[in-house]
């Protein structure tokens, strides 16, 4: 991966890796997602988000499975609600990982890996090359240990 690249180049890059034409309602999309990484959209967000934009829902809902099929976003439900919702993939490393509150239900994201040891022994004993990975940790965050949910 060249260092120069910016980050929105490498995300159209892996698009047309898989024959995906960038369009100005495709890097539009893409750019709400890298401008808010922590966040986890669902459809109805974006379509929100789009409002003074010319870009319609039906292109959001097509853009958003594209970006599923080619491996830039992810289908991801931590709330049980009935909306999906949508995470940015990590093109450099593997799948960040989230600590979901039991109590306020707030959902943190870890970036560091810290999974190589076990990828290694994973490896060694299993013969079995880890590709990516989804962690979900749940218990109570710091805020709610204290008593001073955020909400
Ligand atoms: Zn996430
Ligand atoms: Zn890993
Ligand atoms: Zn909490």
């Amino acid at each position: 991966m060249k260092q120069e690249q910016t980050e929105l180049e490498m995300y159209i890059e892996k698009l047309r890796s898989h024959k995906a034409k960038m369009t100005p309602q495709r890097i539009e999309i893409l750019n709400i997602f890298l401008a808010n990484k922590a966040e986890h959209f669902t459809a109805e967000d974006i379509i929100n988000r789009l409002e003074d934009s010319k870009t319609g829902q039906a292109t959001v809902y097509r853009t958003l499975e594209l970006f599923c099929n080619v491996g830039i976003l992810k289908k991801v439900n931590f709330t049980d609600d009935e909306f999906t919702h949508y995470d940015l993939m990590d093109l450099a490393q593997h799948f960040h990982h989230h600590l979901i509150c039991n109590s306020c239900h707030k959902v943190v994201e870890i970036n560091d890996d810290l999974l190589e040891s076990v990828e290694a022994i994973v490896s060694r004993d299993y013969h079995f090359n880890v590709q990516n990975h989804e962690l979900i940790l749940r218990g109570i965050c710091h805020a709610c240990q204290e008593g001073q949910p955020d909400e």
